[in-house]
């Protein structure tokens, strides 16, 4: 069955499409180190005229047309600087669009940009298993996606395991249950590494954009973390007024762990079929969330609304979106002072 943890879908004032500026800011930093790692490390096979990118986890757009025409851009200047040739007359992209099954792939195609050239395809399927044919595929690129674990991990949910979690995700104050979302991430990073060590030809990139903690913070000492835990004040007050079954709070974990930047890399290493070509922290002004109410709210409610609204129902999300706005001026002290460092830009080339 596919999750339900998608984006909001749709192009409305409550989607993830009008609320996703903050990961396009980081998008737009990384135009540049795609650019030049692509003009560097990509080896353009000039017998070849086909090109296959694909987009892991790419929600409903526009990012993600960002984020592969950043790619066709690089290759097309590399394949003119190579061959003297004109790309857009001797090569055709083919560009895959993934994401779960019940991602609003509709959105996504009716809202292509006009004049793309490029050819689509999209391929709907969880990303820790194989989505393409082995050896298909020249760039891959996955963004703000691998944060997200394939299950709540084993234990957490459970009052009689040691791993059991109070709060709805991993803040790093137990090692029972760090241990746990730990597992679970190695798990799926590890799948993640094989699906895309198939699908890759020798020689290609992978490009991963997204959230990692720096070793030695705690996931609830960041912005990010801090906000969750708001997320987990707002919907424990939400359960007082009846709305939530405080049982069934108790047992709720979200399904998302960003790894440490050690953790990530020992997968990485364990999984064997790849070079780390760059493995860095982005700095950029839209770095961290601006502090205000309504921004936060609704980036939370387009984020993790879903999810809420399948395990609770519509009423007790509303309530929360509205608690969590209406509460958010109180931590904002706090949140100003949350340590930073969060977006990384990792490189890895196909052994
Ligand atoms: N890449 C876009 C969207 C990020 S939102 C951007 O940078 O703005 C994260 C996306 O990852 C969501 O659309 C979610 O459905 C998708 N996702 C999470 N787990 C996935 C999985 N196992 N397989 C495919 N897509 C997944």
């Amino acid at each position: 069955m596919a999750p339900t943890y998608t984006m909001a879908g749709g192009k409305g004032p409550n989607s993830y499409s009008q609320h996703s500026t903050y990961q396009r800011a980081f998008l737009e930093v990384a135009k540049e180190k795609i650019s030049e790692a692509i003009s560097t490390k990509l080896e353009i096979n000039s017998a070849s005229n086909r090109y296959n990118i694909a987009d892991f986890g790419c929600s409903t757009g526009p990012n993600t047309f960002l984020a592969v025409q950043n790619i066709i851009d690089a290759v097309g200047q590399k394949y003119h600087k190579e061959t003297q040739k004109n790309p857009d007359d001797n090569i055709e992209f083919q560009v895959l669009f993934n994401d779960h099954s019940n991602n609003d792939f509709n959105t996504l195609f009716q809202t292509l940009p006009p004049t793309k050239g490029y050819f689509v395809a999209g391929v709907p399927g969880s990303f820790f298993g194989r989505v393409l044919p082995r050896d298909s595929l020249h760039v891959g690129h996955c963004s703000y996606s691998l944060h997200w674990l394939s299950q709540v991990p084993k234990g957490v949910a459970d009052r009689n395991s040691p791993a059991w979690n109070k709060d709805i995700h991993c803040t790093g104050f137990s090692d029972e249950v760090t241990e746990a979302y730990l597992d679970q991430f190695k798990i799926d990073m590890g799948s993640f590494l094989k699906a895309r060590g198939e699908e890759l030809v020798s020689g290609g990139l992978l490009f991963l954009l997204g959230s990692c903690v720096p070793d030695g913070v705690k996931m609830s000492e960041t912005m990010k973390g801090m906000l969750l835990d708001h997320l987990g004040n707002c919907l424990i007050e939400v359960a007082k007024e009846g709305l939530i079954n405080q049982g069934e709070l108790d047992s709720f974990n979200f399904p998302i762990y960003p790894a440490h930047v050690a953790e990530f890399k020992s997968v990485i290493e364990d999984n064997g079929c790849f070079t780390i070509e760059a493995f860095e922290r982005i700095s950029h002004a839209n770095e961290e969330f601006p502090l205000d109410p309504e921004f936060l709210a609704t980036s939370n409610k387009v984020t993790f609304g879903g999810v809420i609204e399948s395990r609770f129902g519509k009423e007790a999300m509303e309530r929360t979106h509205e608690l969590y706005e209406e509460k958010c001026p109180e931590i904002l002290p706090k949140l100003a002072n949350a340590k930073s460092g969060m977006q990384f830009f990792i490189m890895l080339r196909r052994n």
